[in-house]
């Protein structure tokens, strides 16, 4: 066993996991977590003594890699399902399958838009082909340029740019190109095979084709009980995970080791690590670093940011709320709307269901500060409008807040957080780990992949 004390700040899907393999590998370690539960956005809450079960937005599981796999399916064992992911996108008053498929668009959409939207896809696919021939390829400027190139200017007008800007509240030209997440985009081939054939073969990559090809795991009491599993394994081997204990100070000493400031049940006391995981959002560890960060990190640190999240659970008794376990939405105050029975019957009591209402918005604005009644006053006229709610079979409802969501891609944000990682990679023994704390749009089986490196990555120097 190592004497070396590991400190991990944030007991989300990607602290516990680094905890858990940095126990597996002898190294001691100690996970902090501010919330009095664990799992961050991976976590569920269970208002009514578990009556309920409330996920920071419907989560599912999904990976190819078969460490991955076998890691979760011993963690959870029978208390898994296993389901198909369906989806819709709603625009123009009409359903359209998500992902897009030209059948769909042809026969979905108005005659024109139809028309419309294939000439401009095909046209943008060509051009981008003969840029790739001519060897004339530049980057996109900002997000509003990379969907035109991609899917063309017709589908971008009518869906992907509004759908961006009321998602992000940020006008596309602030965003930058790679906003969507890596593993949602296509190349060239892929894009026209899904889009004609739905045909997925060879290497599955981004998170699209592996939605169509890959069973979705959901465990029986919400997604957290992946994080909750994962810390109880922490436990049994050694480790400590602390919840309610929120971390105020990184101070590094002469002796290069850290002293964690931790504020726990009103006191605050220090440890001393030997090394630090930080999966916090990264502008809050610069502001709580000791030596303080130049200046210029600061201001770097300060021009990131991330979108939030409200999430509005409707309890209801009315069954088949939608036709697809998701739908996204344009025009409505909400981007998505999710039937939780259609992920697992087993999240509220046997006769009700669930409609998960999904709001972005930026913290402290006037959706961030609204009721469960007022979001439900905001959305209801929809609801109606579009067949899924009445006033009358609402049962009750919950909220579920989440402030750091999405790190959001400013344009130029790529050089902000270059000059924030570089001076952050200078401190030996600090480690960033994370979708927070990288600043990477990742799902929570990155975050365990990456977790479970970095521990090897850090009981090898420990060992070397
Ligand atoms: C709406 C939504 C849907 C998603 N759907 C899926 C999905 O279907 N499948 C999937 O795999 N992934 C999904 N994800 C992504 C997944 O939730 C994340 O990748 C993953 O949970 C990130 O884990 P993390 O530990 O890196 O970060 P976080 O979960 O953000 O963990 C950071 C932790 O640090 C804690 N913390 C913050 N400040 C302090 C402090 N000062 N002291 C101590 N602790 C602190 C926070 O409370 C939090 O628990 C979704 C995300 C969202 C927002």
């Amino acid at each position: 066993m190592s004497e070396r004390l590991i400190v991990v700040i944030g007991g989300g899907i990607s602290g516990l996991t680094v905890a858990w393999r940095l126990r597996e590998l002898g190294v001691r370690a100690e996970v902090f977590e501010a919330d009095e539960i664990v799992g961050g956005l991976a976590g569920t809450v269970r208002p009514e003594d578990g009556r309920y079960c409330l996920d920071f937005g419907p989560h599912f599981f999904i990976t190819q890699k078969p460490e991955i796999v076998a890691r979760v399916d011993d963690l959870l064992r029978d208390s898994v399902i296993k389901f198909k992911r369906s989806a819709q996108l709603y625009v123009r008053g009409r359903f359209l399958d998500y992902p897009l498929s030209a059948r769909n668009v042809l026969f979905n959409f108005p005659p024109l838009d139809a028309l419309l939207s294939v000439l401009a896809f095909a046209y943008a696919q060509v051009l981008q082909f003969g840029r790739m021939l001519a060897g004339r390829q530049r980057p996109a400027a900002d997000f509003g340029e990379w969907s035109g190139r991609q899917f063309g200017t017709h589908l971008t007008n009518i869906f992907f740019k509004p759908y961006t800007e009321n998602f992000w509240k940020l006008p596309c030209d602030q965003l930058a190109p790679d906003v969507l997440p890596a593993s949602t985009r296509l190349n060239f081939m892929k894009s026209l095979k899904l889009l004609f054939m739905r045909g997925v073969k060879g290497n599955v990559q981004s998170l699209i084709e592996r939605e169509l090809v890959l069973p979705l795991r959901y465990p029986v009491r919400g997604y957290g009980m992946l994080a909750e599993g994962v810390a109880e394994r922490v436990r049994t081997q050694g480790g400590t995970v602390h919840v309610g204990a929120r971390v105020t100070a990184v101070e590094r000493q002469p002796d290069g080791r850290y002293r964690v400031a931790v504020q726990q049940s009103g006191a605050v006391r220090s440890v001393i690590a030997d090394g630090v995981v930080c999966t916090l959002p990264v502008p809050q560890l610069v502001q709580m670093l000791t030596p303080a960060a130049p200046p210029a990190v600061q201001q770097a640190a300060g021009k990131l940011g991330y979108l939030s999240l409200i999430v509005l659970y409707v309890v209801t008794r009315k069954p088949n709320l939608l036709a697809t376990s998701y739908v996204y939405y344009l025009g409505r105050p909400y981007h998505r709307l999710a039937e939780m029975n259609k992920f697992c019957t087993t999240l509220c009591p046997p006769d009700e269901n669930m409609l998960a209402i999904e709001f972005s918005c930026h913290a402290g604005d006037p959706i961030w500060r609204s009721s469960a009644d007022e979001l439900l006053e905001l959305s209801m006229p929809h609801l109606v409008q579009d067949g899924v709610l009445e006033p009358a079979q609402v049962e009750k409802k919950f909220l579920v807040r989440a402030p750091n969501a999405y790190p959001i891609r400013y344009l130029g944000y790529r050089k902000n957080l270059e000059v924030v990682r570089t001076h952050l990679e200078q401190l030996p023994g600090l480690a960033l780990l994370g979708r927070t704390g990288e600043y990477q749009y990742i799902d929570s089986d990155q975050c365990m992949e990456r977790a479970i490196e970095l521990a090897e990555r850090i009981a090898g120097a420990a060992a070397g």
